[in-house]
């Protein structure tokens, strides 16, 4: 009897044991195991994720190096992957990446397939043409002389005032910003444009804004813990100002 009731003792050991140890980490876990973040950022939308001298900078660089901090002590215990706004959820759905801080618009849309922290910054969509320009409003945009830029909400913004959807789409920023002409413009997030216009001149900004743009991290719908890390590192930004000295550093 005794030695029957050893065995179901060991046996109940081994299967709690077994459970626990089985349990999936969570992307927390697997943060502090590998003792590294892994961030999808923009490689090429200044003045939130942009290459100078060999660099990787901008607004969003630096929330993301907060985040890391508050996760692993550190702000340099972080990898930088580069995504577009094309690939960027795919790229954190199939855990390329822990987190995505990319200018990214917190949307009811996307909230179907990820989760976004509280937001860091807003913007909002304006219209960027050449000074030349045949176009002189947003009365003027038609599906066949309006850019925009794959996977963004701009396209959304097209569709309030244009029901053809098949608006011109480029790949990247730069080849928006290539395919604008004298009676081709393009529909963008003001804070990104802007950076565009600071290395060209011959372009304008129409000021009048066509939509909101709240910027905010994006995580995996179960990563309900590193989205407290995530709400909490922004929380303590904007509470001591530091929010703010980082927009002024950035956003000229
Ligand atoms: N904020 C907009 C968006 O999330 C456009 C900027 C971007 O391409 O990231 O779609």
């Amino acid at each position: 009897m005794k030695k029957l009731f050893t065995i179901l003792l060991l046996l109940l050991c081994f299967l709690t044991c077994g459970c626990t140890s089985n349990k999936p980490k969570s992307t927390l876990d697997l943060i502090k195991e590998k003792d590294i973040l892994t961030a999808g950022v923009k490689f090429d939308s200044k003045p939130f994720g942009f290459i100078e001298n060999n660099e990787i900078k901008g607004l969003d660089i630096d929330i993301a190096k907060h985040i890391a901090k508050n996760i692993l002590g550190d702000k340099n215990k972080i990898k930088f992957v580069e995504v577009t706004s094309e690939n960027r959820i795919a790229k954190l759905i199939n855990g390329d990446i822990d987190i995505i801080v990319a200018t990214m618009t917190d949307t009811q849309d996307r909230r179907k397939i990820v989760d976004f922290s509280i937001p860091y910054y807003v913007s909002g969509q304006v219209i960027l043409c050449q000074k030349n320009s045949d176009i002189k409003s947003a009365a003027n945009l038609s599906y066949n002389n309006t850019v925009i830029v794959k996977g963004t909400t701009a396209e959304k913004t097209f569709k309030q005032f244009h029901n053809k959807s098949n608006v011109i789409k480029a790949h990247t920023y730069h080849e928006a910003f290539n395919a604008i002409n004298n009676n081709t413009c393009m529909i963008g997030d003001e804070a990104i444009l802007q950076g565009f216009l600071q290395n060209n001149q011959g372009y304008q900004i129409f000021n009048k804004k066509l939509s909101s743009e709240p910027y905010a991290v994006a995580i995996r719908k179960e990563d309900t813990t590193l989205k407290k890390y995530i709400d909490f590192t922004i929380e303590q930004l904007q509470n001591s100002d530091e929010l703010d000295k980082i927009k002024n550093k950035w956003i000229k």
